[in-house]
């Protein structure tokens, strides 16, 4: 069968994303706006995104999807547990 690399799901926190002054996660925030307008979600303060997404932002930082998720991080904009974020 096909191989899939375990991925956990990606969640951004976009409150921390959109206050982000850094140009670095412009495309990111950009990406994330676009995605809340198709899905018509605007009240959330995290979304998910898809991993075909994450690959396709990863190649305009010229990254690994997994490097990209590690400077995502370094960012502090990804949610680890969606429902703990919401519990504390
Ligand atoms: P679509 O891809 O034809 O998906 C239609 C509906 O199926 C979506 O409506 C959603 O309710 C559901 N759906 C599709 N894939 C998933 C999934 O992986 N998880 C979940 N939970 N539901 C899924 P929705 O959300 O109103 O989106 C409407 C259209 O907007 C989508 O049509 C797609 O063309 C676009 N879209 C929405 N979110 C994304 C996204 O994250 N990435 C991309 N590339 N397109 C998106
Ligand atoms: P919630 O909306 O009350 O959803 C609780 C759980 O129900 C989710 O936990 C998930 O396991 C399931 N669930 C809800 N909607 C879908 C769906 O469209 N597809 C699938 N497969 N499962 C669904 P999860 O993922 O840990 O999320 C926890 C909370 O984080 C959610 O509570 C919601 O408040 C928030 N959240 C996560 N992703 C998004 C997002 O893309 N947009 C928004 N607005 N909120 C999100
Ligand atoms: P999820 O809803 O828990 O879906 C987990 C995975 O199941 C998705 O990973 C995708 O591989 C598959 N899946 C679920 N629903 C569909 C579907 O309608 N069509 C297809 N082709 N595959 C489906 P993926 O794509 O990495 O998405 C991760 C998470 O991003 C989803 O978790 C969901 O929370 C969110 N998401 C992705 N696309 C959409 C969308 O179009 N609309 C909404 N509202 N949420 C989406």
């Amino acid at each position: 069968g096909v191989r899939h690399e375990p991925t956990s799901k990606i969640v951004l926190d976009l409150e921390r994303l959109y206050d982000e002054a850094s140009e670095e996660l412009a495309y990111v925030a950009r990406y994330a706006r676009a995605i809340q307008q198709q899905r018509g979600d605007y009240n959330g303060r995290v979304l998910s995104i898809r991993a075909d997404d994450l690959r396709a932002l990863a190649i305009v930082y010229d990254a690994s999807p997994s490097g990209l998720i590690e400077r995502l991080n370094e960012h502090g904009v990804l949610v680890a547990d969606p429902r703990a974020f919401f519990a504390s």
